[in-house]
């Protein structure tokens, strides 16, 4: 008897709430709708994504050439805008995935609580994230909380302190995380897939 294959149920976490897998359609899987200004534009200045008219517009293309769904990579700090991805999708009709979790050391000033605090607070901060909604920052304080729940753990990139494991944020939401890496793979150990 051959073994079954593993059965995913499961739902896809968007801005807008969660939606079944068959409604993702063509998605772009790390994209950037918006970045405010922040650590990108101070380093180039054509990495500011503010302006939330011109991404609608964007994505209603996006919509009106097949897309349905994007993965905003954007992931926690001040560049990320979880209340204008909220609009951006209710204007232009695309799923948006928002991305919780930290970027690479170099987004942050030396100060950051990315570089303090323990694995377990930083995971806490990604599973309210997901659970109850993302936080919006001017530097490392939060400005107010939303909410706009985040769906995937963003890159936690080689430079990163050990932080927890996908795994512990998998247990804690129930919700199946793409992951990005840096050099080497993050160990996920439920079969879940992600790479990339
Ligand atoms: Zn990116």
């Amino acid at each position: 008897m051959e073994p079954e294959a593993p059965t995913v149920i499961g739902l896809v976490r968007t801005v807008c709430g969660d939606i079944l897998p068959e409604h993702v359609g063509l998605a772009h899987c790390h994209e950037h709708a918006f970045i405010l200004p922040g650590p990108s534009s101070r380093v180039n200045p054509s990495l500011l994504l503010d302006d939330l008219e011109k991404t609608s517009a964007e994505l209603r293309e996006f919509h009106a050439a097949g897309g349905r769904t994007i993965v905003d990579a954007q992931p926690i700090g001040e560049e990320r805008a979880p209340t204008m991805q909220r609009l951006a999708s209710q204007r232009s009709g695309v799923h948006v995935v928002a991305a919780t979790g930290l970027h690479r050391g170099i987004y942050y000033d030396a100060s950051h609580f990315r570089f303090r605090e323990s694995a377990a607070a930083l995971a806490a901060r990604m599973i309210a994230e997901i659970v109850d909604g993302m936080a919006e920052y001017r530097g490392a304080e939060v400005v107010r909380t939303t909410d706009v729940r985040a769906g995937p753990i963003g890159p936690p990139a080689a430079s990163l302190r050990p932080v927890a494991p996908p795994a512990e944020k998998r247990s804690a939401t129930g919700l199946l995380l793409p992951c990005r890496s840096g050099r080497r793979p993050p160990r996920l150990p439920l079969g879940s897939g992600g790479q990339g």
